[in-house]
């Protein structure tokens, strides 16, 4: 006699292609909160088949919206961003879920994508086309238009803020857009998915294939009617996809790692750069391109910053994400445990003295949860692998400096160029550092001050091209120039 007892049946969540939902020919995502490591389902992924479906669908949604006048465009931007607002809590909530976040960013981040729709509703409806000076008899002009079908890959860490600075400029350039979220986040893309239907933004112009990078990823951007990549995650996988783009020669656009430095001066306000340092690297548990990981303190403050720092990490209540008492929660999943702890010993084997953390928080209400304690490093130099790496996880490097030159030299020495913390009460020292520190962005006694009116990117291997403000918008157009004999 069997008596095996039937497993229930997991329900598959589907995917949005060209206004339909399927549950594709790929084997599914599983869908586990991080927080307690409970499988709550999974989530259907798209095989070539799919991939191919859904580009055939942008293709044929998206000339007719390249055809509708900025204004109109604008209009379901605006239809878009309410109804995010509309159901900012649901979609917090399930980011929250899939990547473990504390729902109070999550919300925040909700709020955001909604103000990310906005702008680029105003940004497409002022966008002009440029007369340009003659050199003879004719009136010569360059218009912009939407290169078609645009492949946007998000990265799991803040896919509600990820997805919608890419979607909302590729939209509203006039372009049909496939969303390939990560393995760990499906949930929130196809959320906003739903959303954008509801707002009545046609089918087709926003499909979201789920699926991992191998397989789904690589059939989407390798797919002939895909036009133009717009890529945030890892710099390795940046590079694998650039290496398609360029045989494929089609425009790309890199969002990529980070080794942010954060630099404190001796005659730094104390008390705002701990704190600005403390959140800059332990916010989202570091699980931030631009978390601030390297952290610079010069000599004669050290001993007494670094003793308050990590007094301050100490006191940082590590909890459930939707605990309203949390100030940090887990990592995005259980293999993200383990990779930040294999890079945490190894660098204690090569050396690193830890100051705190470096280990899985004890107690019961931690479960099978993915929690790991906030981890700070010193005792070693620059160019150890520890502080050369991108963890993408709460592990802050500490080193001394000397003078601005040694700084200079040491936060410079990095592959990455993304952000950078400056803290100095001398505004014209902070000011000419700033000019000198090779990063896309840099905070003077402020970190992670982000603004969509303002272009953000990275310097080196960190990225190419830039989102946000209107240089965000550039991407997804092309430029046509047009010459008309008087
Ligand atoms: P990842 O590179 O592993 O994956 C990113 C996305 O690419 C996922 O959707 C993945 O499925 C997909 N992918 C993987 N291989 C692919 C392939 N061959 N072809 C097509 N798609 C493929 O990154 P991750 O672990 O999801 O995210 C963490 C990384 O993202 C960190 O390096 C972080 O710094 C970076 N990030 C950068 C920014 C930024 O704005 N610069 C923002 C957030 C995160």
């Amino acid at each position: 006699m069997n008596h095996a007892v039937a497993k229930p049946a997991v329900q598959r969540i589907p995917f949005l292609v060209g206004g339909e939902w399927r549950t594709g020919s790929a084997p599914a995502l599983p869908a586990i909160n991080p927080a307690s490591g409970e499988l709550l389902g999974e989530v259907g992924a798209a095989g070539p088949d799919d991939v191919d479906a859904a580009v055939r669908a942008a293709q044929a949604a998206q000339p007719a919206w390249a055809a509708l006048r900025g204004h109109q465009r604008a209009a379901l931007l605006q239809a878009i961003a309410a109804q995010i607002e509309q159901h900012a809590e649901a979609l917090a909530l399930t980011q929250t879920r899939e990547n473990g976040k504390p729902l109070a960013e999550s919300r925040q981040q909700a709020k955001s994508a909604a103000g990310i729709f906005r702008y680029y509703a105003a940004e497409i409806e002022t966008f002009a086309a440029e007369v340009t000076p003659p050199r003879g008899d004719y009136v010569s002009m360059t218009s912009y238009e939407p290169l078609g079908v645009v492949a946007a890959i998000t990265p799991w860490n803040s896919p509600l803020t990820m997805d919608a600075q890419k979607a909302a400029p590729a939209l509203a350039a006039g372009n049909a857009v496939i969303l390939k979220p990560s393995e760990l986040t499906p949930q929130t893309s196809l959320a906003l998915g739903r959303l954008c239907l509801e707002a009545g933004l046609p089918p087709g112009l926003l499909n979201v294939l789920p699926g991992s990078g191998a397989d789904t990823g690589a059939a989407l951007v390798q797919h002939p009617g895909v036009r133009m990549i717009s890529f945030t995650g890892g710099t390795a996988t940046g590079r694998a996809i650039a290496r398609v783009a360029a045989e494929r020669m089609i425009p790309a656009c890199f969002e990529l790692g980070g080794k942010s430095p954060q630099i404190v001066f001796a005659d730094a306000d104390v008390e705002r750069a701990l704190e600005g340092v403390l959140w800059g690297i332990f916010e989202a548990m570091g699980q931030s391109c631009v978390a601030g990981s390297r952290l610079f303190v010069q000599q004669a403050l050290y001993p007494r910053f670094v003793e308050a720092l990590v007094a301050k990490t100490r006191a940082l209540r590590l909890g459930p994400p939707e605990d309203p008492h949390t100030q940090v929660g887990p990592l995005a999943s259980e293999q993200r445990v383990q990779h930040v702890d294999t890079i945490v010993q190894a660098a204690r084997r090569d050396g690193a003295q830890l100051l705190c953390g470096g280990a899985r928080p004890a107690g019961a209400q931690f479960g099978r949860g993915a929690y790991y304690l906030p981890t700070i490093l010193a005792g070693m130099r620059n160019d150890a692998a520890v502080c050369q790496t991108e963890i993408f996880g709460p592990v802050l490097c500490v080193l001394p400096f000397a003078d601005e030159e040694d700084l200079v030299a040491q936060a410079n020495h990095s592959e990455f160029g993304l952000a950078c913390g400056i803290w100095s009460a001398d505004f014209a020292r902070a000011w000419r550092v700033a000019r000198r520190i090779e990063a896309g962005t840099v905070w003077i006694n402020t970190y992670k001050q982000l603004s969509i009116t303002t272009p953000f990117g990275g310097y080196k291997q960190s990225g190419l091209g830039r989102e946000k403000g209107r240089q965000g918008l550039l991407p997804y157009l092309q430029a046509k120039s047009i010459y008309l004999a008087t």
